[in-house]
């Protein structure tokens, strides 16, 4: 009876002492490699997420013309609200203050809503907030503001998530006085690219050398795409192991995907809000 009891316990040590450190290491490493959820909103919004990290890109807006698209409301209530799946957002980024990519009142609600969310943006962004939230509020370390000229990059580090800043002008010359950012994330084990609304030139993308950075997953809007100079500069300085088209307007949304299939068939285009692709 006595000897019984001891040989299970001794075995069981065993069994949980082999399985413990094999367990931890397999779950360190799902953490960092295990890949990344990017879930589309609408326009240039998007949710990276990988072992409970959520990172939100150009996801916080509201209707902006006719012409845009926007998330179903019931969509835009949960993001908003911080609600499952957009519950525990760890880094929002902004890339620029248009209309189509932000809006300072469902910003303001998701930072209030979640008190873990720290935003990484341009000053111009921030300022645009200051109907929406306190001067103390603003002032939080939440809050970081990081405008960064064409050509600049700097890197910051957020919850364990590796976020590089990238200065690229907004596209057309009307648009100058935009502060306007790209992002390189690092989630899952990935890098994913999101550049905003700039131009993809030599001019813009050579000094990166982003074609050295291992990128394996990379945003552009789908003009960039069916462009030529937009993917001879792919090619050249990004290189990217996978090409995503999005940013599709409301009327022409079957034909920009037909459009992208046939200029690069590999490529992925997003167009349905809250479609889903791991990689
Ligand atoms: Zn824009």
């Amino acid at each position: 009876m006595h000897a019984k009891p001891t040989y299970a316990i001794l075995a069981s040590v065993a069994v949980l002492g082999a399985m413990g450190s094999g367990a931890v290491l397999k779950i360190a490493a799902q953490g960092r490699t295990d890949g990344v959820t990017i879930t589309f909103l609408a326009n240039e919004g998007v949710m990276l997420s990988a072992g409970g990290r959520k990172v939100l890109i150009d996801a916080l807006f509201l209707k902006y013309g006719p012409e845009y698209a926007v998330p179903a409301d019931s969509t835009l209530v949960s993001l908003q609200r911080a609600r499952i799946p957009f519950d525990s957002v760890d880094v929002i980024l902004v890339t620029h203050r248009h209309g189509d990519h932000f809006h300072p009142v469902p910003m303001a609600a998701h930072l209030r809503a979640n008190a873990r969310a720290t935003l990484l943006t341009s000053q111009q962004v921030i300022d645009s907030l200051r109907g929406q939230l306190s001067a103390e509020e603003l002032r939080s370390p939440r809050i970081m503001s990081r405008t960064t000229a064409p050509g600049m990059r700097r890197r910051e580090s957020i919850a364990g998530i590796a976020v590089e800043l990238l200065g690229l002008p907004h596209a057309g010359t009307r648009h100058r006085i935009v502060e306007h950012l790209g992002y390189v994330v690092e989630i899952g084990g990935r890098r994913v690219l999101h550049v905003g609304d700039t131009d993809v030139t030599e001019a813009n993308f050579a000094p990166f050398r982003l074609d050295t950075a291992r990128i394996d997953v990379a945003l552009f809007p789908n003009w960039v795409v069916t462009s030529e100079e937009g993917r001879r500069v792919i090619e050249r300085w990004i290189r990217p192991r996978q090409v995503v088209a999005f940013h599709v307007g409301t009327a022409d949304a079957d034909r920009a995907i037909r459009d992208v299939r046939s200029a690069m068939p590999n490529a992925v285009t997003f167009a349905r809000s809250l479609e889903m692709r791991r990689w």
